[in-house]
């Protein structure tokens, strides 16, 4: 086959049928937000597949144990899905902060993970709640990856993104820093899943973004929340465990003294935000003295 030939399919049998039928290279474009502004050209040749068209891969499923979340489930159905907000409110809130209504109407959760920004918004929330993806692979086969494991050189299609029940804890928050308040691509984006109980924090799970080419679990910072008491030396010594982290991170980068200063004060409404607190509360001036 010369040139470039596109496909729409309708349903995952018309997509699979596809898989099967095709032998050159594939590429696919959902919201078209990040390929078609990317500095790469957009390929030459082989099959463009269209998966905005497929119903069966945009949809969100909250009422069971598992989160399930269709790879090309808009960034604005994500921020405006009540179930999803209830049980992982971290992610409406990523999703209500990337971009603009017209680019959150059209992105996809799938594009997002696969495009692989460092500094891509859904990430953070997705690593530190233990996602799995759902993918095709070229052959046509279905199998499932962790999301840290997936590589988007490798071709491989995410049909689902799956947030399992084990990973998701009652408590969450995500908070991002850019160089203004709206439509702005994050210089650092941080998640927190946590539990909390009569004062203490419980297991406790913390990504950023923006600190290396992928996100980053942060276990320093994990490790001076877990167990603890929600106190003013606890917060300072959250506040210390973040900017080692930086420090771990991006020694001697040109960014890192502002980063460093940056993610204390992302740390401090990270938690507030996380535990319904407002961030101006004494506990929180305190800590940031
Ligand atoms: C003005 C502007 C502002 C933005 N602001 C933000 C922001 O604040 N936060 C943020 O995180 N991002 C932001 N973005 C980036 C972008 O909108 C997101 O990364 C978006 O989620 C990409 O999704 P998409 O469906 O548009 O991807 P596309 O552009 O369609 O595809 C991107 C890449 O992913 C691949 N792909 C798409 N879907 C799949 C799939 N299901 N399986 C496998 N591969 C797939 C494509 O082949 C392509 O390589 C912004 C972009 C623009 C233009």
């Amino acid at each position: 086959m010369e040139g470039l030939s596109v496909a729409a399919p309708a349903d995952m049998s018309q997509l699979r049928a596809l898989f099967a039928a095709t032998e050159g290279p594939m590429t696919f474009i959902a919201g078209g937000t990040d390929m078609l502004i990317a500095r790469r050209p957009p390929p030459a040749g082989g099959l463009l597949i269209d998966l905005s068209r497929i119903a069966g891969m945009a949809f969100i499923s909250t009422d069971s144990g598992d989160i399930r979340i269709g790879g090309a489930t808009t960034v604005a159905a994500i921020a405006a899905d009540h179930g999803l907000r209830a049980r992982l409110p971290a992610l409406a809130e990523a999703a209500a902060q990337c971009g603009s209504v017209q680019i959150r109407n059209r992105a996809t959760i799938g594009g997002n993970i696969a495009n692989a920004a460092p500094a891509a918004d859904l990430l953070p929330v997705l690593v530190a709640a233990g996602a799995r993806l759902e993918c095709i692979g070229r052959d046509g086969a279905s199998c499932e990856l962790a999301i840290c494991g997936y590589a988007p050189d490798r071709g491989h299609l995410i049909a689902e993104v799956i947030l399992p029940r084990s990973g998701l804890l009652p408590r969450s928050a995500f908070v991002k820093l850019g160089p203004r308040q709206d439509l702005s691509i994050s210089r650092l984006n941080i998640a927190l899943l946590a539990e909390f109980r009569d004062d203490h924090f419980g297991n406790v799970r913390i990504a950023a973004g923006a600190l290396g080419p992928r996100p980053l679990r942060l276990p320093l910072a994990e490790a001076a929340l877990v167990g603890k008491e929600l106190a003013p030396a606890t917060l300072r010594d959250f506040l210390s465990a973040l900017t080692a982290e930086v420090d771990a991170a991006i020694p001697g980068r040109g960014s890192q003294a502002y980063k460093r200063r940056a993610i204390a004060g992302l740390g401090l409404n990270l938690v507030a935000q996380a535990l319904g607190l407002s961030p101006r509360e004494h506990l929180f001036e305190d800590a940031a003295r």
